[in-house]
Order: structure tokens, then sequence, then C-alpha cells
């Protein structure tokens, strides 16, 4: 393939890979990362590059070689790399003489983003929100909606959602689909695909639906009345599941007839990024309180609480953090959420997503290894399954075959053959067997293009490459010696 990138040059392996001094001082750095940092660094893993220069969709490594950044900085750049805008904001700061730290002091580059923020939200929501500036990462952020809602309540179990991801210090951990913590009580996330009633779509979200409801009036359900329930809207990390709008309407319902607190992590969803300013506008719907964190930070670390005043029943400091008044940060999140709105990005996003769905679907129908295509905007997911055709299938709505079972492996497969093309995926879900695309916001039409383009190239080898190793040896006499 080698496309030409934006600025026309190829990327990837056929890119220029630098001279040989530039080569070994890169591997030197990748090698010296190995031996010093934690077993638990991630992306590093599948994405061994050294990134030294960024604009836009486009990352330049140390090696020379080109890529498109299609995770983003997992969904936080919503304007791309280094954005004039987002550059102008913050060199606006420090040219200013204005303090970098400040606690959760008063400053004009605060009040500023404030403003911002409230005239993005929706207006039901923003006109009593009050809204609490926290540890820097989502993580926090949930946290500290989660103790709100706690102390508002009285009360202490939270609803939570099988595949939810809402972070890794303890509270949110504990809501995440991986836990097993008592306090939490895990309700069933409508999914289309593999959906745990069999029937997929809009039934299969009513029947999760329910079960909500029977486990909430049930007095020998063994669930006491929570203190908040706690949801995204589209679920990231956990295979990009977007909830159908009703199923967010009848949440919305469910928890408002029983004074329960509506928690929407919009932590990745926020933004633009699944084609409205926050995705809880798709269905309408206005929670109790929103986490908000990644792109309203503009690249850098920022996360805030926002709740509706009756909520505000904190003591003074009954929830503090050092890091609570990151001024480049709410300089640059100021910059990027006016930016999005006055350029309708969201509105551009949507449009994109839609395109980019149905060209990614054409795989699907072309690979048996594609099992599904899925998203909102600009967060989609595309699913590898093991494409054996006696693969045993998950129960399927009555009368289809269910789908086959996810293939990480395959899902792997795809992300390295897109880094061998300057394609820089991510991989989720459930069995981390959904490729993951999350390109900024800008991303024009001809860059979408390249995308699509690499990433089909990328499925069809390895779609190619697991025809031939499931192939009997028999059909292939050639090949044997
Ligand atoms: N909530 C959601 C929905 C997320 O996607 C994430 C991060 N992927 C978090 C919370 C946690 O954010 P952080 O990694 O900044 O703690």
């Amino acid at each position: 393939m080698g496309h030409a990138d934006t600025e026309g040059r190829r990327p990837g392996p056929e890119g220029p890979s630098g001279s040989s001094g530039a080569r070994s001082a890169y591997e030197s750095i990748l090698r010296r990362q190995s031996m010093r940092e934690s077993a638990a660094r991630t992306y590093a893993r599948a994405l061994p590059i050294v990134p030294v220069r960024a604009r836009g969709l486009t990352i330049e490594g140390a090696d020379g070689r080109r890529y498109l950044d299609c995770l983003s900085g997992a969904g936080t750049l919503a304007l791309g790399h280094n954005h004039p805008v987002v550059l102008e904001a913050i060199r606006k700061v420090l040219d200013s003489g204005a303090p970098l730290h400040v606690l959760d002091l008063a400053t004009p580059v605060k009040d500023a983003f404030t403003t911002e923020l409230f005239r993005t939200l929706p207006p039901a929501f923003a006109d009593r929100a009050r809204v609490q500036f926290c540890g820097p990462a989502g993580t926090d952020a949930v946290e500290a909606a989660l103790k709100l809602v706690r102390i508002a309540t009285g009360r202490d179990g939270i609803l939570a959602f099988t595949g939810a991801y809402h972070g890794m210090t303890a509270g949110a951990l504990e809501a995440s689909g991986g836990a097993t913590d008592v306090r939490v009580t895990r309700l069933p996330y409508p999914q289309d695909y593999r959906c745990p009633f069999g029937v997929g779509g809009e039934p299969g979200a009513e029947l999760a639906a329910r079960w909500t409801e029977s486990l909430l009036d049930d007095t020998k359900s063994g669930v006491p009345l929570p203190a908040g329930m706690i949801l995204e809207p589209v679920q990231g990390e956990g295979g990009v599941n977007p909830a159908p709008d009703t199923w967010m309407r009848r949440m919305r319902t469910i928890t408002a007839t029983r004074s329960i607190p509506l928690i929407a992590d919009e932590v990745q969803t926020g933004v633009g990024r699944t084609g409205r300013f926050w995705a809880v506008e798709h269905s309408g719907v206005v929670p109790d309180v929103m986490v908000l964190s990644k792109a309203i930070g503009g690249s850098l670390p920022l996360a805030v609480v926002v709740y509706r005043d009756d909520l505000d029943v904190w003591e003074p400091g009954a929830h503090a953090g050092t890091f609570r008044g990151n001024q480049l940060a709410m300089a640059a999140g100021a910059a990027t959420l006016s930016h999005v709105r006055e350029n309708g990005l969201a509105e551009r996003a949507a449009v994109l997503g839609t395109r980019m769905l149905s060209q990614l679907r054409s795989l699907a129908a072309a690979f048996p290894c594609v099992g599904d295509v899925r998203g909102r905007g600009l967060m989609i997911g595309v699913e590898l399954v093991d494409p054996d055709p006696d693969a045993a299938p998950e129960p399927g709505p009555p009368g289809t075959p269910g789908p086959h079972p996810a293939s990480p492996t395959l899902a792997a497969a795809v992300q390295r053959e897109c880094l061998r093309r300057g394609l820089i995926v991510e991989l989720g879900g459930r069995h981390a067997g959904v490729v993951r695309l999350l390109p900024p916001l800008t991303i024009s039409d001809e860059q979408t293009d390249a995308v699509l383009d690499r990433f089909a190239d990328a499925v069809t080898t390895v779609a190619r490459n697991a025809a031939r190793a499931a192939r009997p040896l028999a059909s292939t006499p050639q090949e044997l010696p």
C-alpha cells in the first residue's frame, strides 16, 4: 500500500528510517525503557515507537518514521497533537507570568475555563451545576463522584455495569467490570453483538433495563437502595458499546423515580467524540453528576466532577488534592472546548463516524474474521473473531447463529499490521478482541481515507494469513515437502 501522508510523505516501514546513529539511539531508549520501567506498562509494549514530534493526526518517531495516530492519547486529543489554538493558549499563560500552581484558588484562567465548560454543558444541567476540581486523572473524578453520592444519600452501594471501565484507583476499580466487590452491584450493559440475553437490539436493552428494575424493586434481591448508578453512555475500554438512547432514558427514569443519583462517566465520550458535545445529549438524559477528564484538559491532565447543586453537601476540605489547579491544563482545555464548539466538530465527528462505520462494515461483509463493526461518532470498534466455522458460536437471536468467539490473537495481529503501515490503533474489549479507532475530531477527509485504506490493508493481510493457517494441509499439496 504505502499511502502518502497528509504532507505527501510515505509512512511506516517505507518511510525514512533515519540514520543508523538515530536508529541505534532510539533502540537504546526502547531498551532502557524495557529494563527500567514497570511490568505494568501497556501501550509501550504493543507500540514500540519513540515519539519526538507530533502535529494533528501525525506522530513522528525518533527513527524518522511517521504514523497516523488513531489512539489519540486514549481518546484525549480531541484536536490532535499540538493544535495551534492549544499551543497558543499555553504560551499565553506562560508569557503572562501567571502562577502555574495555585491549589484551588480562583484565577482568571480557571474562571475562563469554568465559563467555557458551563457554556458547553446541556443547559438543563448547567443551570444548576456546581463544578469540583479534583485530582487530575479521570479516576480521581470518578472517586470524588462516588464519594459525593455516598455522602449526599447516606447510602453505600453503587450500581455499575458489566464491561465498565472507570479507572484504576480503589473505588473506580470496584465499579469497573473486572471487580468482585460486594458494595457494587453489577448490572447488564446492553450489547447488540454479544447480548447476554441472546436477543440483541432494543429487545436486549429492554431486558437489561427490566433486570435492573426488578433488582431494585424485589425486596429479596439482596440489593439495598444504592447511593448511585454510574454508567458510560458508550463503553470505551469495554469494547466500544454504544448504549441505545431508549435504554439511557430507562436508566434515567429508573434512577429518578427511586431517588438514585445517576452519574454519567463522560471521561472518554465527552467533548464531541461521539457526535454530540456530550454523549448524554443523544438521549436527552440529564444526569445528576458528570465526571469529565481526558479531552477537557486539551492534552494536559485535568479532571472535574460536575453535579446538581443540591448534591453539594461536602464539608470544606472533604475532598481535596494538591493538583486541583493546573493552570496550563485549564487554558489548553478552555481553548479546546471553545474550538470544538465554535467549529461544530461534534457534528463533524458524527458525519465522519457514519462514513467510517459504513466503510468498515464492508470489511465485515468480506472477511469472516471481522465479527462486528460498531461505534458512535469517532469512537469506533472492530471486533475480531475466530473465523473457524466450527468454533462454537455464542447464543444469538432465535434462529440465527450467534457471534463467534472473540480473537485477541487476530486483533493483536491487526494492530501490528496497522503499525507496519504507519497507523496507530488501540485494542480493547472484554477479551482484547476489539481494535479501536479514536481519531482526533480534526481529521480531514483525505486523512480519513488514508486511515481506512491502511486499516483495510492490514485486515486483508491478517484475514489472508488466518485463512492460510486454517486451510487443511491436503488442500495445499504444493506446500507439502
Ligand atoms: N472513565 C472512563 C470512561 C475511561 O475511559 C477512563 C480511562 N480510559 C477513566 C474513567 C479513567 O481515566 P484515567 O485513566 O485518566 O484515570
